[in-house]
């Protein structure tokens, strides 16, 4: 019987496939600083982002055959020495895309009606100031006819163009790579309508986008820095559910604190997990703790294809 350790959790549904088939699998977390004598009893490691394997650890457990990601990014890994090592390295990248670009929606939505503040104040002052804040917060500005530019056009950039599209925005895209110039929604009822999208640069989606979302993967250098910021439409929306790093915060603060970038949705920070005060603090800030992927719905869809990827693997596999 082939043993897994699930050590940042799996869904209830992988699980059951799992054991279905013949596996043994333990959710109970082993701490990092115990993985390497731990992980010896297994065969295989499921992780999210929690869990670092890192070169140290893959050459203290030769044992273990495959490392499954439950997500997306792979930064927690030494993906190519596990694979240099023969451990097969398997992830989930499509499960989570829609439940990241519907937070996209959540964010914006929230900045546009000024919620993170208003959720903030009523409480606090809604019985004694309720039509100081109704003043506050009417002028809000609605989404349809607007233009949303997606920097990075994969996978949860191209859901996101669906739902704006859906909702009657313009998309402007743009990515490294070359990308479709329409999209196919579903709609309910099975009901497929292809749209079209502006492939644009990044100078003409910065300088037109009156929304800008970004799904890129981790850069070193910020994507959305100073100079940028400087040449954004007055009043702009910036949302970033991809990684920390890939705006420059501090040029952030000051945009928002200009005026010029009327408010920010942050899903993810540079110091994870200890952002910092004054982006969690700021009134324009509407805020998320790292929770994209983070829907019951997602996680069904990655436990599932978790699962069969493993059962796949290990069918291969000779004891
Ligand atoms: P993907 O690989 O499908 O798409 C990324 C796209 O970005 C690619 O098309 C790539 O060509 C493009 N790209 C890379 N560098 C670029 C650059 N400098 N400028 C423009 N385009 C660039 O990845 P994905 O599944 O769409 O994920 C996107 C991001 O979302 C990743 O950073 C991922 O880690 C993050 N993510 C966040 C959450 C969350 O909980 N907030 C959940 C899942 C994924």
């Amino acid at each position: 019987m082939f043993r897994i350790l699930a050590n940042d959790g799996i869904d209830p549904i992988g699980k059951e496939l799992l054991e279905a088939a013949g596996f043994q699998v333990d959710t109970a977390h082993i701490p990092q600083a115990e993985l390497a004598l731990g992980l010896k009893h297994y065969d295989g490691i499921t992780v999210r982002s929690a869990t670092k394997i890192r070169q140290e650890l893959i050459d203290a457990c030769p044992n273990i055959k495959l490392i499954g990601r439950g997500g997306v990014g792979m930064d927690n890994i030494d993906v190519d020495y596990a694979r240099s090592k023969g451990v097969a390295v398997v992830n989930t990248p499509a499960a989570s895309s829609l439940s990241v670009a519907e937070l996209v929606f959540a964010h914006l939505f929230t900045g546009t009606r000024f919620l993170q503040d208003a959720n903030r104040k009523m409480p606090l002052e809604g019985d004694t100031k309720f039509n100081d804040l109704k003043k506050a917060y009417a002028k809000g500005v609605e989404l349809r006819g607007k233009k949303i530019g997606i920097i990075g056009f994969g996978r949860i950039g191209r859901e996101t163009a669906k739902v704006a599209l859906g909702l009657g925005m313009e998309v402007l895209a743009y990515d490294l790579y070359e990308v479709p110039a329409e999209i196919e929604i579903q709609l309910a009822g099975n009901i497929r309508v292809t749209c079209p999208i502006k492939v644009v640069s990044i100078d003409e989606l910065i300088k037109q986008a009156d929304f800008i979302s970004l799904h890129v993967p981790f850069s070193e250098k910020p994507i959305l820095g100073e100079a940028e910021f400087g040449s954004m439409k007055d009043g702009v929306g910036i949302v970033n559910c991809s990684r920390g790093g890939t705006i420059d915060e501090d040029a952030l603060l000051e945009a928002l604190n200009l005026g010029k970038v009327a408010f920010a949705g942050l899903d993810v920070f540079d110091n994870e997990p200890t952002p910092r005060q004054s982006l969690l603090t700021h009134p324009k800030i509407s805020l998320t703790p790292h929770i994209g992927a983070s829907t019951n719905e997602a996680q069904e869809r990655i436990g599932t294809e978790l699962a069969n990827l493993i059962i796949d693997y290990f069918k291969t596999v000779k004891l």
